[in-house]
């Protein structure tokens, strides 16, 4: 543990008032330095400070307790704009992001027919040329990139995610450097999506939680004091690989029994066209459990079990406040949290905190790694503001 000289500290105050104006405003300043912790002559000097630069504005008079009115203060929604890139497995998307995590501009494409590093590169060129050079342009400060790992993140690489398009060691953050002579961050899309949750989220007042992704994988993102947390080597999200059935099902890590080989997307569908339900698409799956077919909803009540054992897992490893469930689950997100529900209050490491524990759906399901990565470059960007 480092100590902090005066302009580190004073870059972290920084970051911890915008982050607060961001997540709670309209906030006052003397909520603010209630919030922070900081001296109301700090908060005034950053204020004007991001006053000065057009980053926050005097929105409204706060109601008055008697006495002196307060002053209301926001981020200024357009000042500064992200340039997000969520590489998935199918598509790319693309896009400028405000402040407030609106979109404002995007488009996406297809990456089926990707089948090398330079394919991958040259569709991200053409999508952000086009962005940078829109009227938004003087006001990008920052690219977001988020995609499936594993990724060296340090050095901003994409190594060699499984069913990738053939992608692999892409030193992406480099390249795009170079391109666009902007601040670039890579992340994992899961932790990207954690982000979301912490700055936009209708949960964003929890101060802990472990956000889990389900798609064709399953990934994770743990939040401690709204803050990403990624442990040594960026892996403390990987609950997709968290063992639930010991001398399981084989995975493609090397384990026996994985989370993923019973709850995502691609399993469940695996394990209804064994028990004779059909080869079926996962939209199909669902439709077909909300007629109540009998095969698929048991399938979906097994996802939820397998799922619940390795929520139970992780609570005992990080004690969070809060599990929000995201990804593909569309309109079934309430019937699998319910089934999670029912699962925890059985199990006796709930019993003493069965009721402080909460499980939420995501604010933004299938969009929130995308919208995410405004939060990544802020998390990153803030401290220089
Ligand atoms: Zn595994």
């Amino acid at each position: 543990m480092a100590g902090l000289n005066h302009k580190d500290m004073n870059s972290n105050n920084k970051y911890v008032l915008l982050k607060d104006i961001i997540t709670k405003g309209p906030i006052s300043r003397i909520e603010l330095s209630k919030t922070t912790g900081l001296s109301k002559m700090t908060v005034t000097a950053i204020v004007n400070e991001y006053i000065k630069k057009n980053i926050i504005w005097e929105c409204s008079e706060a109601k008055s307790t008697g006495g002196r009115k307060r002053t209301n203060l926001d981020v200024s929604n357009d000042s500064l704009l992200t340039m997000g890139i969520y590489i998935g497995r199918d598509f790319l998307q693309v896009g400028i992001i405000n402040l407030k995590g609106q979109i404002l501009q995007t488009e996406n494409i297809s990456l089926k027919e990707i089948k090398s590093n330079e394919m991958l590169i040259d569709s991200i060129f053409m999508l952000s040329d086009k962005l940078i050079q829109s009227r938004y342009k003087d006001n990008i400060w920052g690219i977001g990139v988020s995609c499936a790992g594993p990724l060296l993140v340090s050095d901003g690489i994409i190594l060699n995610p499984p069913d990738f398009n053939n992608v692999h060691e892409l030193n992406i953050v480099e390249i795009l450097k170079d391109r666009y002579n902007l601040p670039v961050y890579l992340q994992n899309d899961m932790c990207v999506a954690a982000l979301a949750e912490v700055y936009f989220g209708e949960n964003r007042e929890i101060d802990n939680f472990i956000y889990i992704g389900i798609s064709s994988g399953i990934g994770g993102g743990v939040i401690i004091n709204k803050k990403l947390f990624t442990g040594s080597s960026g892996l403390a999200g990987i609950i997709g690989h968290s063992i639930v059935e010991m001398n399981g099902i084989p995975c493609e890590c090397g384990q026996r029994g994985c989370l993923e080989k019973y709850s995502s997307t691609r399993a469940v569908t695996k394990w209804v066209k064994e028990q004779g339900g059909g080869d079926l698409s996962w939209i199909e799956l669902l439709n077909k459990a909300a007629k109540e077919d009998k095969i698929c909803l048991k399938a979906i009540e097994r996802m939820a079990d397998y799922l619940g054992v390795a929520i139970c897992n992780m609570q005992s490893a990080y004690d969070t406040d809060c599990f929000i469930i995201g990804g593909d689950l569309n309109s079934y997100q309430d019937m699998v949290i319910d089934r999670l529900k029912d699962k925890m209050q059985e199990s006796s490491f709930f019993n003493e905190r069965k009721n402080k524990v909460q499980l939420k759906p995501s604010t933004f399901m299938a969009s929130a790694s995308f919208i995410g990565t405004v939060a990544l470059v802020m998390e990153n960007n803030l401290t220089n503001y």
